[in-house]
């Protein structure tokens, strides 16, 4: 057997191993999933390309080459223990245990659970107004999904743990304490994803400062705040202001293009576990765990192949057109609010679109 042979003999092996069988997908798709097989080792070929055998992945047209040092996905250290493969996840959520009667739900209410001050309400991009951005956001990244915004749920229907921070002197809610109950509370059923939204500070456990969001597939429900107080923010000065006095500085939250990026992120990231998607160790993902707010915010927004393989198994969307779409949709925010992160995330779909042989 050639080297070349062993070696592509081995990238369908690891590429299997990650996404699964791809005999479904048009020859383009194919190759962009084989993409996944760049992030384990190779034993026989230096790492500059991936071989694509059409044959094997039930084609007739020869084989292809494609660059791994993909400028579309940086491989991290994949360690044994603790990375879910695309084979993984599906043995996971095609009803194992407890949920086999939910399986599949497809829709996600986005709920804003607490009243927005003036500021935030009447802040618009373009036509929109946050809330309707953000709704429109998820639409198009889980595309597939019925995606109700409903903003007529009111926190104070639920009972949970709360405790003022020691240092901002703010309220903060515990995360895992709220999402536990918001299905029962507002008698939603366990059918049907929440994404809710607060304003009031989250924080994970009474060690720990402050979190974003989170999100428990058992429950089926993810929360995120604005994270106003956050520690590490660019919010100039943590002690802020109370939202019900109404906010007249700066000094609550910059109503800026970093808000609305930290807003799609960890919506996004947040909604992804709702599916079943655990943390990414294959590849720099927008799935990968973050340990800090600000590494939260560097993250990419998209998915690399094997989590992008998991989500299109559960919602079924047209791959190309969901690039396209949210392409578009950062284009047209990136008009009203220019941000760097926008801009590096339109070129990446741009080089996507273009691997999968699609006209922008
Ligand atoms: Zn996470
Ligand atoms: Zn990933």
């Amino acid at each position: 057997m050639s080297l070349k042979t062993t070696s592509q003999s081995e990238d369908r092996k690891n590429a299997r191993y990650l996404v699964g069988k791809l005999k479904n997908f048009d020859p383009n798709l194919q190759a962009y999933f084989m993409l996944s097989a760049c992030c384990l080792e190779r034993r026989s070929e230096p790492k500059d390309s991936i071989a694509v055998d059409r044959e094997s992945i039930g084609l007739e047209e020869p084989c292809m080459k494609y660059d791994t040092k993909s400028v579309l996905f940086t491989p991290r250290s994949v360690p044994v223990v603790g990375r879910q493969t695309y084979p993984m996840w599906k043995g996971v959520v095609s009803g194992l245990g407890f949920n086999r009667k939910w399986k599949n739900p497809k829709t996600l209410l986005f709920l804003p659970i607490e009243t927005l001050p003036d500021r935030v309400k009447e802040f618009r991009i373009g036509e929109n107004s946050l809330l309707q951005w953000l709704c429109n956001f998820l639409k198009i990244f889980f595309s597939g999904m019925d995606v109700k915004f409903d903003n007529s749920y009111d926190l104070a229907q639920v009972k949970f743990t709360k405790r003022t921070h020691s240092v901002t002197g703010k309220e903060q809610i515990l995360v895992s304490d709220l999402y536990s109950r918001l299905h029962s509370s507002f008698n939603i059923p366990m059918s049907t994803y929440i994404l809710a939204l607060t304003w009031t500070d989250l924080y994970p456990k009474k060690e720990l400062n402050f979190v974003l969001g989170e999100a428990s597939y058992s429950c089926r429900c993810a929360v995120f705040g604005f994270g106003r107080y956050e520690p590490m923010s660019y919010v100039s000065t943590p002690e802020g202001d109370d939202a019900t006095k109404g906010i007249t500085k700066e000094n609550q939250l910059g109503m800026d293009s970093q808000l609305l990026w930290k807003l799609i992120r960890v919506a996004s990231h947040e909604t992804c576990h709702l599916l079943g998607l655990n943390h990414c160790l294959f590849f720099e993902c927008s799935m990968n765990e973050s340990k800090s707010v600000k590494e939260a915010l560097s993250q990419p927004l998209f998915l690399c192949p094997v989590c992008l393989r998991k989500l299109h198994k559960s919602l079924g969307f047209d791959i190309r057109q969901r690039y396209s779409e949210l392409k578009n949709f950062l284009q047209n925010t990136n008009n009203y609010f220019q941000n760097d992160k926008f801009e590096i995330s339109i070129a990446w779909l741009d080089k996507c679109l273009e691997k999968l042989k699609i006209k922008s």
